[in-house]
């Protein structure tokens, strides 16, 4: 060994020293984004996200639109558990093609006992069942002009680029429901499977997760979506630098339905092919 070699002591010195100063200068500029912007998320390019947390108030008329049943609690379980007083619940599909070990006819009873159990925990201000064909409801485009979307304040909707096809023509069909109807609410999407690019809301269930699970729980044939739900909550916590005791996060998409820019047609030409090879099942959840 050379003299001029360091001692291994001294390498693990040299280097402690070094991680310090990386970590340190990690640490000042979350620090320094923070003060200068708020931040809640911050981008390893130093670009800032900020979300902003939904609030619920007294006055708020809320619809939560659900094209299957359990999308509800899934994706905006936050809603469902703050505010259900003040909540309708509209589920759009009858949930049929949800067990490929039964019957269509069989299924849909069962995903109906279900959501209505879920509903009588929750006891939401009103809770609708549209009954229409799972799998199909690009084919009942239209049919969500039946709901008054005109006293709602607030309306959550599925991402309008889901990979479920379901997903998409429930997000793109409420847009234009709520557009032909002038309604005023904010609408926002939220968020199941497939994560947003760039959520712009959220909120905090840290203290709901158990409350979250059971109302997943009351879906028993789809028990595979706890886990992959809860994950995500997960991972959009521990994007929330500002707020290091967050466990479990929901978050949203603000939507702006008069500014039409949602095409959900350009999504299934550039994805299509790539969902159906890595979700086959994909037009049967
Ligand atoms: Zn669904």
């Amino acid at each position: 060994m050379s003299n001029d070699s360091p001692e291994p002591e001294g390498l693990i010195m040299k280097g402690t020293r070094l991680l310090r100063k990386i970590a340190k200068g990690i640490q000042c500029q979350c620090i320094l984004s923070r003060k200068m912007h708020g931040a809640d998320v911050l981008k390893t390019s130093g670009e800032v996200k900020i979300r902003e947390a939904i609030v619920f108030s007294d006055q708020d008329r809320i619809a939560v639109i659900a094209p299957h049943p359990d999308d509800e609690c899934l994706g905006a379980s936050a809603v469902l558990l703050m505010a259900a007083d003040r909540t309708d619940v509209i589920v759009l599909s009858d949930g049929s093609h949800g067990n490929a070990a039964r019957s269509v006819k069989e299924e849909a009873k069962i995903r109906r006992k279900q959501f209505d159990a879920e509903m009588a925990y929750i006891h939401p201000h009103a809770a609708r069942w549209l009954g229409l064909e799972d799998t199909k409801l690009k084919e009942h485009y239209g049919a969500t002009d039946q709901i008054d979307f005109t006293g709602y304040t607030k309306i959550f909707l599925p991402w309008v680029e889901s990979l479920h096809p379901d997903h998409r023509a429930a997000a793109q069909m409420c847009c234009d429901s709520i557009r032909k109807q002038k309604s005023k609410a904010q609408c926002f999407y939220y968020e199941i499977n497939a994560p947003f690019h760039n959520p712009t809301h959220y909120i905090d269930i840290t203290d709901l997760e158990a409350e979250k699970r059971k109302l997943i729980r009351f879906h028993a044939d789809q028990q595979e979506q706890e886990e992959i739900s809860l994950s995500l909550n997960a991972f959009r916590a521990a994007q929330m630098i500002r707020h290091p005791d967050f466990r479990y996060v929901e978050t949203y998409l603000r939507v702006d339905v008069y500014a039409r820019n949602d095409t959900p047609d350009m999504l299934l030409k550039r994805y299509e092919s790539t969902i159906r090879k890595s979700w086959p099942k994909a037009e049967q959840s």
